[in-house]
């Protein structure tokens, strides 16, 4: 990365990782798409060039953009979230492992840890994230990884990642965050003192709701552990899905704080709001997650949450008149978009354990574009002149 060491996330991730010198002089980085690579005498296994050991160019190139966007030693790239997640919890945990789980996780990751992962030997215990005091009582002799999110889905609670990151050092424990919520803009965990962040590329890093992919960031030795079962495990990314996530990260500065802006407004109108009774954003002075985010990360993020103060009906009537989100899941696109978590992310619950959580059926969670922001006010004042 030579001179690029001292130079801002923002420029890092425009010039990271190019390859020099370019490759015909091109300025963007071009796609690689050969699965196998001729053979040069003397090389053993780790150093054949093929798609499943993720070493192709543009593998390469995107994880030293990764790495130097993450100031993490080194980064990895995987087929989904969901593969980078499980992959890197199955790295560090044997059987007979015990992990520490944040206590509302994503539903892929909580069904992962609370279906599968018994099926490996590895047993959990789960953590209030709020509580740090309670989490020396459920540590075991045979306790590996602490893992937790940066902020909590739909109701963006943010955790003590102080506290984490003291206890893991404490205890000798793996520390994993899923940082998608937040992305390397607004939060970048390996500098804070985590072991590894993980991102759903599929959200902010690429940006364009066009592919699916997952990245892990973190030191040399933690990062080439979590390869070897990768290269085993399989779920690779791509070098179509690299060579678009690589496009994507170059605009990821700009995106997110837009999106960030654009969400601050939003919050500040929809609580000032007669219509609606509760906003969940822990950029409002008024979140009990503000102090604590406000001095954990760069950006307060784009995802929020509300509830007009009526019926379920309501919100269901608010999603319908929105002319400019989409109603559909995922998060962290160009494009707005809205849900209602008990119908969606939530479904699996009863209406008691989710509101056991504090997630009412009439709760609409939103993940703010890039749309002009003036166009967003003006269409949810709209929406919510008719509930
Ligand atoms: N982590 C979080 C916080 C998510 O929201 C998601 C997906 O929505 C994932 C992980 C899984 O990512 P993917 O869908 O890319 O596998």
């Amino acid at each position: 990365m030579g001179l690029l060491k001292d130079k801002r996330p923002d420029t890092r991730m425009i010039h990271a990782g190019e390859p020099e010198p370019r490759i015909a002089g091109a300025v963007a980085m071009p796609v690689f798409q050969s699965s196998t690579y001729e053979s040069v005498e003397g090389e053993d296994y780790h150093d054949i060039g093929y798609i499943r050991l993720s070493n192709t160019p543009n593998h390469r190139a995107l994880a030293e953009k990764l790495s130097a966007l993450e100031g993490s030693e080194a980064a990895l790239l995987f087929a989904s979230g969901m593969a980078a997640v499980t992959t890197s919890l199955l790295a560090h945990l044997c059987p007979g492992g015990h992990l520490l789980i944040g206590s509302c996780l994503y539903g892929g990751t909580h069904g992962f840890v609370f279906g599968l992962l018994e099926k490996f030997g590895v047993s959990y215990s789960v953590l209030d994230i709020d509580a740090p005091e309670t989490w020396p009582a459920l540590l075991r002799e045979n306790s590996r990884v602490i893992y937790t999110e940066v902020m909590t889905n739909p109701l963006l609670e943010v955790a003590d990642h102080a506290a984490v990151v003291a206890f893991a050092d404490a205890h000798g424990l793996i520390s994993m965050i899923d940082n998608t919520f937040a992305s390397p803009v607004n939060f970048r965990p390996c500098e804070f003192g985590y072991d590894l962040s993980i991102q759903s590329a599929t959200k902010y890093l690429n940006g364009h709701s066009d592919i699916v992919a997952g990245t892990v960031a973190g030191s040399r030795a933690h990062i080439s552990e979590i390869k070897q079962h990768l290269d085993y495990l399989g779920g690779c990314m791509n070098p179509h899905q690299a060579w678009l996530l690589h496009r994507g990260l170059k605009t990821l500065a700009v995106r997110v704080e837009r999106q960030n802006s654009n969400a601050l407004r939003l919050a500040h109108m929809l609580i000032n709001h007669p219509r609606v009774s509760q906003v969940n954003y822990p950029g409002l002075t008024a979140s009990p997650w503000h102090e604590r985010a406000a001095a954990l990360f760069e950006g307060f993020g784009a995802m929020l949450s509300f509830e007009p103060d009526t019926s379920v009906e309501s919100a269901e009537r608010i999603m319908k008149s929105l002319e400019i989100p989409i109603h559909a899941p995922s998060l962290g696109g160009v494009e707005s978009l809205v849900t209602l978590p008990a119908r969606t992310s939530h479904a699996g619950m009863s209406r008691a354990e989710r509101e056991g959580m504090g997630i009412s059926d009439k709760l609409v969670r939103v993940s703010v574009g890039i749309e002009h922001i003036d166009d967003l006010l003006a269409d949810f004042e709209q929406a919510l002149a008719k509930t």
